[in-house]
C-alpha cells in the first residue's frame, strides 16, 4: 500500500497530472478498451481514428454491446472537430496512432474538447506517447497507455487516469457486474489496494523510475530533439520517407517511414544485428518502423544510422 501512494504521488508530478485526476493500474491499454465500454458507457461512443489501434478500440467496444459511431479519417488530416456526434457519450481518440505514425496534437484535442457539448467526455488513448511527450491531460477525462512503451518497462502493466467527471460517470453508471468494474479498481485504488494481485515489478519500477525522473518536459525535450535528428537524416535518403507526410500530425515517438522493400531492410539490418520493427496492418507492406522513445540510448541510435548511411546513401 504504501508502494502504490508513493507510486501514483511520483507518476503525477513527473508526468503533470492534474491533482484532482486518478491514477489506476490495470493490466494494459487493451483492457482499458473493455473497461470503458463496460462500466463507462451507457449507449453509444463515437471513435476517430486513422489507423489499426483506434479501430480495434471501435471493434472491442461494439463486442461489448455499445453502440458506436464510428469515425475514420485520413492519415495526413486533422482531427474532424466539426463531424463531432452530439449523441455520444464518449469522444475516442488514439492520441498517437502506433500502426501508422500519426498523432493528434495538443492544440487539436483542446479544439475538441471545447466543441463538445457539456456532459461529453472525451478518452484518449495514449499507450505510444504517454511519458513520452507532454500531455495536457485536463483537455480529457480518461487517458491510458501500457507501461512497455514510452515507460520504458516490462510489458504487462497499463496506467488508467481519470477525471472528477469520469469518476462522477461511473457512479451514476453503477456497473458491477466484472471483477475490473471501474468503480471496483477505483474504490480499491482510493485506499491504495488493488483489485486483483497487481503486477507488484511493474508498479516498482514505475516507482524507481518515477522518482527519479528530472519530469516529462526534460523528457519531452530530448525525444524532440531526437526527432528533429531523424527528420534531417530521412530528408538525406532517396530509399526512406516519412509516411504521414504532414509534419503537424506526425507522431514524435513512433516513426514510421515508408520505403519499396521494408523486407530486404529488415534483413539487411538484421545481418547487422539490428532488429527493425514491422509495419502494421495494411502499411506491412510498405512501411518499417523505429520508436523514438526515451529509453533508447544515444549510442542505439547512432549504431542504427551508421548502418543505414552504409547501405543506403
Ligand atoms: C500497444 C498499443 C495498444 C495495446 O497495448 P497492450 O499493452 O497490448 O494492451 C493499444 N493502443 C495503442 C495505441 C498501442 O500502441
Amino acid at each position: 500500500m504504501t508502494l502504490m501512494e508513493r507510486t501514483k504521488k511520483y507518476v503525477k508530478q513527473s508526468l503533470k497530472i492534474p491533482e484532482e485526476y486518478e491514477i489506476l493500474f490495470v493490466s494494459s491499454a487493451t483492457e482499458c478498451w473493455e473497461i470503458i465500454a463496460q462500466s463507462l458507457t451507457q449507449s453509444v461512443s463515437q471513435h476517430f481514428y486513422n489507423g489499426a489501434f483506434g479501430e480495434k478500440w471501435a471493434f472491442y467496444t461494439e463486442l461489448a454491446g455499445k453502440k458506436i459511431s464510428r469515425h475514420p479519417f485520413d492519415i495526413n488530416s486533422s482531427l474532424p472537430v466539426s463531424d463531432l456526434d452530439t449523441q455520444a457519450e464518449w469522444l475516442c481518440l488514439t492520441q498517437n496512432e502506433t500502426s501508422n505514425g500519426s498523432m493528434i496534437p495538443m492544440d487539436h484535442l483542446k479544439e475538441l474538447n471545447n466543441a463538445k457539448e457539456e456532459g461529453q467526455l472525451i478518452a484518449v488513448d495514449a499507450t505510444s506517447s504517454m511519458a513520452g511527450i507532454y500531455l495536457d491531460f485536463a483537455l480529457a477525462d480518461i487517458w491510458f497507455a501500457s507501461v512497455q512503451k514510452c515507460f520504458g518497462l516490462p510489458s504487462g502493466m497499463g496506467i488508467l487516469i481519470c477525471s472528477p467527471a469520469t469518476i462522477k460517470k461511473a457512479q451514476d453508471i453503477n456497473e458491477q457486474k466484472h471483477y475490473n468494474s471501474f468503480l471496483r479498481i477505483l474504490e480499491n485504488h482510493q485506499k491504495n489496494q488493488t483489485h486483483h494481485t497487481p503486477n507488484i515489478l511493474d508498479i516498482y519500477l514505475l516507482y524507481r523510475t518515477s522518482k527519479i525522473s528530472k519530469g516529462i518536459e526534460h523528457i519531452q525535450e530530448k525525444v524532440l530533439q531526437r526527432y528533429q535528428n531523424w527528420t534531417s537524416i530521412v530528408d538525406q535518403f532517396d530509399t526512406f520517407d516519412w509516411l504521414v507526410k504532414n509534419e503537424e500530425v506526425r507522431s514524435r515517438t513512433v516513426m514510421t517511414l515508408q520505403c519499396e522493400n521494408p523486407k530486404l531492410v529488415k534483413e539487411k539490418a538484421r545481418e547487422n544485428s539490428i532488429t527493425l520493427g514491422n509495419g502494421y496492418g495494411e502499411w506491412k507492406e510498405n512501411t518499417i518502423r523505429i520508436a523514438n522513445f526515451p529509453a533508447i540510448k544515444g549510442k542505439e541510435i547512432d549504431k542504427l544510422v551508421k548502418f543505414l548511411k552504409k547501405t543506403f546513401d
